[in-house]
């Protein structure tokens, strides 16, 4: 082992867990500690100003800008108290991470000295100098303003000394920036849509509500073996680096002990998120070594994305503290299972009743169906759009490997949900009986309860599965923003439900019992809709096939996968539901094909160095000696003997001459393209280029470079081995 692998190695197996006081109280009393919540919103602002407060908050009630200045008096107060003594617009631009600029509390007072200032206009609005940040050529530089404005909606709460007031961001022209705009006009879309369809079963519910439930997986890798590999550090994963003997066929790693390093990290980790108001509740072990997931009980959805995004901050920094780099990178490890974030998903009522749920009654299940049916349809027809929203180059490794998800997006219901779908499209009008003057049905949808209360029932390869009383979308990467999945499958369900509600009320306008037009209505989408469904294994070969016939996307490219994005079917659903125009939609394209560029463009710089700066030198040191050895045997030996006694040595030494003349080569020949590349205008047709010819390219020199691994004496390996990276904790 090199001397300076040896050290950061030896020093990170003797780490010892870093001790975590807990808090004097319990949970439930420092839940939320540093969250402006309804408690101190009750406490620190007038009674009226609370009540028009919780009103824009609960009902979306329009902001009464005379309150805001009252609201900031109190935040300022609370926050004073706290020991805050800055401020900042805390908003999700289109990169991945959250952007904030902090500002001082502090203000002239006019008489020579400072008093604390924060007023209601600094809270509601305020201009972020956000010109380097992507927008696709929204802004040009003539025009490169943008505001940041605050959503009520998402609590303010507090990170170290800072106020973090959560915003949207906005061109001054109108068009998002961000993800958070587009996120909360989407959930306002499913939400009114969806009420207006809850309405027919229950015309008493004012309101619908659009719930995430995040799973976050991410691995720890230990601070110094992580500062050791130049590749992990500049791109977030490893571009080289053999299998360990040993890796995750064992499957030891799932659900076991918890290492003690990590569990003292973990458990930080969940007070610091329990005092900012995120509800984590489950911690694991992943299949990989040195993977993990964390999940909070689900929440509203724009708050759950909000507290996705902090907790993916806030992981960093403890990881920290605690002598680990965490990697929230979709596939830090060739060969080894990468991380995903899975989103589950519902729509439920203000009266407590999740619309993804079976329910008691027939009419209570007719409900349920209506919404998953409504659902599968949306999924149907924009599959290639949900798979658009869950795309990035560092997404791409994850899907279609032999994980979930495949690159197919299909939906899997299991065997009884199945079937009472079945049942329904074959069950004719006069399956119907009338019970009084309600129409009501006789679907063998009764049963339904106790059987999908059986979880047992799941299918691991399937990227949109039912699980009970909501959907779990699990193609979405560790890394990225929830919102971007979210945007998309909430609006292709507004559009949907605005649809049914449509068929529906045509038919009940030609004379059509309401039950029975909903009904007829539903088994017409599940013969369309069929497609979509499928119960089987997504990683087959025989499932691309099938795929293929049925019309689904099966698409791999990532940036061809992004036109998605801009297929008229797509631009009509998101104008017509408000959330995007098509002016957005293209600038948000033009960043991702940029970012994707981006990204592939350094792993080929940072390969290429590692591979100049330590791969081929070593592996040249590593030849010298043994040509070295070669030449002395002769010496002792007669050439004969000799010749017999290096056969093996002067195979070595060819090898890596092979290995490192291929190396060098293609190393060049990347670089070259590169230059072809970065040539081309369009950011789509170089992504692209990217695409079809360096990144390949990537894989190709990994190849040599891991048999050089292999090869190359221990001692003289600078980088730390994945046997290092995934074990030692
Ligand atoms: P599993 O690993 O079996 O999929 P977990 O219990 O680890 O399940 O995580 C499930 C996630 O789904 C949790 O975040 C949970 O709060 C969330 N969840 C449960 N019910 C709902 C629902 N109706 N809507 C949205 N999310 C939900
Ligand atoms: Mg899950």
């Amino acid at each position: 082992m090199s001397k300076l692998r040896f050290r950061v190695v030896e020093k990170a197996f003797h780490k010892k867990p870093v001790e975590v006081i807990p808090p004097s109280e319990r949970p439930s009393e420092y839940f939320g500690k540093y969250v402006f919540n309804r408690e101190k919103m009750f406490k620190y602002l007038p009674s009226k100003v609370y009540a028009k407060l919780t009103d824009v908050i609960d009902n979306g009630a329009a902001l009464d800008r005379s309150i805001a200045d009252e609201v900031a008096e109190g935040m300022k107060k609370w926050a004073i108290e706290m020991g805050v003594t800055h401020y900042t617009h805390w908003f999700q631009p289109l990169t991945e991470g959250t952007a904030e600029k902090h500002d001082a509390f502090v203000e002239h007072d006019g008489k020579g000295g400072m008093l604390e200032e924060f007023s209601g206009k600094l809270l509601v609005q305020q201009e972020a100098d956000g010109s380097s940040f992507p927008n696709g050529g929204v802004r040009n530089t003539f025009e490169a303003r943008g505001y940041s404005a605050w959503d009520p909606s998402s609590p303010v709460f507090i990170v170290d000394d800072t106020l973090c007031i959560p915003t949207v961001f906005i061109a001054y022209t109108g068009e998002s920036l961000d993800y958070k705009a587009p996120l909360l006009k989407s959930i306002q879309a499913v939400t009114k849509s969806a009420l207006d369809v809850v309405h027919y079963f229950d015309p008493s519910v004012k309101k619908v509500i659009a719930y995430l439930g995040w799973e976050q997986e991410y691995f720890l890798v230990d601070e110094g073996l992580y500062a050791a590999r130049p590749d992990l550090l500049l791109t977030g994963r490893t571009l080289m680096g053999h299998e360990a003997s040993k890796n995750q066929q064992l499957e030891d790693h799932y659900f076991g002990a918890i290492p003690p390093r990590v569990a003292a990290f973990m458990k930080d980790l969940e007070i610091q998120a329990l005092e900012l108001g995120i509800p984590v509740k489950t911690r694991h072990n992943e299949v990989a070594p040195n993977q993990f997931e964390l999940a909070p009980i689900y929440e509203e959805c724009n708050l759950a994305v909000d507290h996705n995004m902090l907790i993916m901050s806030l992981m960093r920094k403890v990881a920290r503290n605690h002598g680990f780099r965490v990697l929230l990178h979709e596939k830090p490890f060739k060969g080894i299972n990468g991380s995903g974030k899975h989103n589950n998903w519902s729509l439920g009522t203000d009266n407590g009743i999740l619309l993804m749920g079976p329910g008691k009654t027939p009419e209570e299940n007719l409900r349920f169906i209506t919404f998953i049916v409504n659902t599968l349809m949306a999924v149907y027809h924009h599959n290639g759009l949900l798979k658009a929203s869950i795309m990035s180059a560092t997404n791409a490794h994850r899907l279609g490997a032999h994980e979930a998800p495949p690159a197919i997006i299909s939906s899997f219901l299991g065997t009884q949900l199945s079937k009472v779908l079945d049942h329904l499209e074959e069950s004719t009008n006069s399956d119907l009986i009338a019970l009084g003057d309600k129409q009501s049905m006789r679907l063998d949808i009764p049963q339904i309860p106790e059987l999908l209360i059986d979880n047992t029932d799941r299918n691991r390869t399937s990227p949109f599965a039912f699980t009970g009383n909501r959907f779990e979308f699990r193609a979405p990467g560790s890394e990225a923003n929830c919102a971007s999945a979210m945007i998309a499958l909430n609006t292709a369900v507004a559009e949907q439900l605005i649809q049914f509600k449509k068929d529906v009320d045509t038919l009940i306008e030609d004379g059509e019992p309401k039950i029975s037009a909903i009904i007829e209505v539903v088994r017409r989408y599940i013969k369309e809709c069929k497609p979509i469904r499928f119960d089987g294994n997504g990683y087959s070969k025989e499932w691309e096939e099938e795929a293929k016939r049925r019309g689904l996307d099966c698409e791999t490219s990532c940036p061809l996968i992004f036109d998605n994005y801009l297929k008229p079917d797509t631009i009509r659903m998101f104008e017509s539901t408000g959330v995007m125009n098509r002016k957005e939609l293209e600038a948000r394209n033009e960043v991702k094909w940029e970012m994707y560029t981006k990204k592939i463009q350094i792993e080929a710089r940072v390969l290429g160095d590692l591979v100049m700066n330590h791969v081929v030198p070593v592996a040249i040191e590593y030849q010298t000696k043994l040509i070295d050895n070669a030449y002395k045997m002769k010496s002792l030996f007669d050439a004969d003997e000799a010749q017999t006694l290096s056969a093996e040595n002067i195979a070595i030494i060819k090898q890596i001459a092979e290995h490192t003349g291929y190396i060098k080569e293609h190393v060049d020949a990347m670089v070259e393209a590169r230059k072809v590349a970065n040539k081309i205008e369009g950011q789509r047709e170089k992504a692209i280029a990217y695409h079809d010819t360096i990144a390949p390219m990537l894989e190709q020199i990994r190849y040599h470079i891991d048999k050089l691994e292999l090869i190359v004496d221990d001692q003289m390996w600078t980088l730390p081995k994945y046997r290092e990276l995934l074990f030692v904790r």
